[in-house]
């Protein structure tokens, strides 16, 4: 049993001592990857179900490392906001996606691009000045950019999080709830900070039509929203029985495998040749 014991004990370190090498690797590479060109933004549309057409676009960050290949956001986005990196790679994000909303209205389509922001960018200082001169530099309308946060970067400093909230929306900008559901945000708090969207976590659309119980989950987080006069979006929305659903209880924004995955904004013509056109 005491050898057993050891070996077992052996075994965690080794994975442990795999983890760390994977994040050191990780933190070491990111530092390079900005200046190397390899991170590309995807764009996944936001689509209106009763007339299939674009209303926007959700930018997400895609690394594509030249030895690893293409390595997930939900693997380097929580590195890069532990060793702070996620400042100067949420700031390319921040321009790139305007330059792409840009070259969109250029096109005559007047888009709203969704951009998520990490929590140490949020309470950043410096990301007020720095949106505002890259929405002068790209002469995108602000109105057209949604930041998306999250319910847990709210719940801390309540009060230092609803002052920047009303400088960001003093920019022109609108802001999402992302993963709306999953936090502990109460309805109280919610009313307390300027927020203009909520997204529906995709873990309530998922089960749609099988677990009535994230059907109520679902219709009620709509109808709440309706009630504080909130704009509402569905993620993760694969089915036309999920977008069927979601129309008979008036959310029509939708986004989800079900008329997209995220794509490359080369593939952008192949979309349109679908919807929007
Ligand atoms: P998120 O903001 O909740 O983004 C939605 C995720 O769901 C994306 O994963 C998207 O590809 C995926 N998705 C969309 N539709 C469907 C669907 O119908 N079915 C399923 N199964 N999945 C769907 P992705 O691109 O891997 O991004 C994961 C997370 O990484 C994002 O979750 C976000 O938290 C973070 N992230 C991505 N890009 C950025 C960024 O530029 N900055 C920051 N701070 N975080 C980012
Ligand atoms: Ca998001
Ligand atoms: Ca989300
Ligand atoms: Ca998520």
């Amino acid at each position: 049993a005491k050898a057993k014991g050891r070996n077992t004990y052996h075994f965690y370190s080794q994975e442990l001592d795999a983890a760390a090498n994977e994040r050191l690797f990780i933190e070491n590479e990111l530092r390079l990857a900005i200046k190397a060109r390899q991170f590309v933004i995807f764009y996944q549309p936001q689509v209106d179900s009763r007339t299939q057409h674009v209303v926007g676009y959700e930018a997400l960050i895609r690394w594509f490392h030249p030895t690893e290949g293409m390595i997930p956001p939900t693997k380097f986005i929580p590195i890069a906001e532990a060793t702070g990196l996620i400042v100067e790679l949420g700031a390319w994000v921040l321009q790139e996606a305007c330059e792409f909303a840009a070259r969109l209205a250029a096109q005559g389509r007047e888009n709203n691009i969704s951009i998520n922001l990490s929590a140490r960018q949020f309470k950043d200082a410096k990301l007020v000045p720095l949106l505002a001169s890259i929405i002068k530099k790209t002469k995108v309308s602000a109105k057209r950019l949604h930041l998306e946060l999250t319910e847990s970067m709210l719940m801390g400093n309540v009060e230092a999080a609803i002052t920047q909230l009303h400088q960001l929306k003093a920019l022109g900008v609108s802001i999402s709830i992302d993963d709306f559901g999953t936090g502990y945000s109460s309805l109280s708090y919610l009313k307390r900070f300027p927020v203009d969207i909520l997204k529906v976590d995709r873990s309530f659309v998922k089960d749609i039509p099988d677990d009535p119980n994230d059907m109520e989950i679902t219709a009620a987080i709509i109808a709440m929203a309706q009630k504080l006069k909130l704009n509402v979006v569905a993620e993760g929305v694969e089915t036309i029985e999920q977008v069927e659903f979601l129309q008979n209880n008036n959310c029509f924004i939708v986004q989800g495998y079900y008329y997209s995955p995220p794509i490359a904004e080369q593939d952008l013509p192949k979309l349109f040749a679908k919807l929007d056109d």
